[in-house]
């Protein structure tokens, strides 16, 4: 038998119930004693952590900005000794959110200049980003949409469902929904039900999703009556959101495996974070982690470049760099498509490494992951006798 232990890739660890040793595994494992108990302000930081001055000036930052929030089952993740770790910089303000660099916007992906309908982004021809609410379960500092969510940024959420149904029913093209926001994973088992049933009922809308980060904020909301509920209205996908494999702890993989078992096809998008998830190691680790949670890495996304987030950005050199360092080392169910949300509202537009070194109408030539060249034909070449006689001289 092998001595050797797991690795780091099979590891899956439960923090529970961390700073919060006298509450009963019945509370615990309530996702609404979590939501109540959430860490939301600097105060209670302070009682739980040792806060940096960055962090505090942070945290005073994020009344007028970006909420403070975050679930006791993700605090528990935090590393407490180190305050440049890759679970505190996503969740904790620090003072840098407050320096808005000349190309940082507060909408940089267009949104609000593509709804037709309050809270219904139309961006692409055949599908449309339906925000359902502006709550998270907790609050990720470096939000696309941190202008509308948590509601204490400079803009409200207006979500006007019967006019969004009404533009879903009549715009026959749109065949793709995706439940967003905010998080629609905090609506009631009911509340998200009717708003299924209602896209349901609209005959030409083909694939419904959900992108949600509850599943890892919020395991615990992952129960065997809500996925019973959600198998009713296949097909339907999932997009959950981990940057590190710290997140992969056991409740968070049992949750998604719940998810898995009542058919739902899991994809998974990470947000390329400087500090956090930027190193060809750190992110192998979690593919290969998330392999093991039944979650196919979907997108790697470049960072936005939303207001405040300089210091959680990294070069796309990196991205390139670790997809490099992905593509033809791993299996390729593990390799997310890395991709620029273009600024301004372009859309997502992928991004590879330079694998195609030249290309014309004769031949492409490429290079494989170890560098090797090798030269594939662009046309098909008529099968004549002259290279019949080439091809087998025998
Ligand atoms: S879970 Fe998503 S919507 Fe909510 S704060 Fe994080 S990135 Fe923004």
């Amino acid at each position: 038998m092998s001595s050797q232990s797991p690795s780091p890739a099979t590891q899956f660890i439960s923090h529970a119930p961390g700073h919060w040793p006298d509450v009963s595994p019945e509370q615990w494992n309530d996702w609404k004693w979590q939501l109540k108990n959430r860490v939301n302000s600097l105060k209670r930081l302070e009682d739980l952590l040792e806060v940096t001055p960055e962090e505090h000036a942070g945290a005073l930052l994020a009344g007028s900005k970006l909420s403070l929030s975050i679930t006791p089952h993700f605090f528990n993740l935090i590393e407490p000794d180190d305050a440049g770790g890759p679970i505190r910089r996503q969740v904790v303000p620090r003072v840098e959110e407050g320096h808005t660099a000349p190309w940082e916007m507060a909408d940089p992906c267009g949104e609000d200049s593509h709804m037709p309908v309050p809270g219904l982004v139309h961006r692409y021809p055949d599908r449309v980003l339906f925000l359902v609410t502006d709550r998270c379960a907790s609050y990720c500092r470096y939000c696309t949409r941190s202008r509308v969510v948590s509601g204490a940024g400079e803009q409200e959420l207006h979500t006007n469902f019967e006019e969004a149904f009404a533009y879903l029913e009549k715009h026959t093209e749109i065949r793709d929904v995706l439940f967003s926001g905010g998080d629609a994973l905090l609506f009631s088992d009911d509340k998200l039900e009717y708003l299924l049933q209602r896209v349901r009922a609209i005959s030409h809308i083909e694939f419904v999703r959900i992108g949600s980060r509850v599943p890892i904020f919020l395991p615990q909301r992952i129960t065997p009556e809500f996925c019973r509920m959600l198998q009713k209205y296949h097909p339907l996908w999932m997009s959950v959101h981990v940057n590190h494999p710290r997140e992969l702890t056991t409740e968070v993989r049992d949750a998604l495996n719940r998810l898995a078992d009542h058919g739902v096809p899991l994809g998974n998008q990470s947000v390329l974070l400087a500090g956090v998830n930027d190193s060809v190691e750190v992110m192998r680790e979690l593919v290969h982690k998330l392999l093991l949670c039944r979650v196919r890495p979907y997108y790697l996304y470049q960072c936005d470049l939303i207001q405040g987030s300089s210091h959680l950005r990294a070069s796309v050199a990196k991205g390139i760099e670790i997809i490099e360092g992905l593509r033809g080392h791993t299996s390729g169910y593990a390799v997310p498509q890395y991709v620029i949300d273009a600024p301004g509202g372009g859309g997502k537009v992928p991004v590879n490494p330079g694998y195609v070194l030249f290309h014309d109408d004769e031949k492409v030539v490429v290079r494989n992951y170890e560098g090797k060249i090798f030269e594939y034909p662009e046309v098909a070449i008529p099968f004549t006798n002259h290279h019949k006689t080439e091809l087998c001289p025998g």
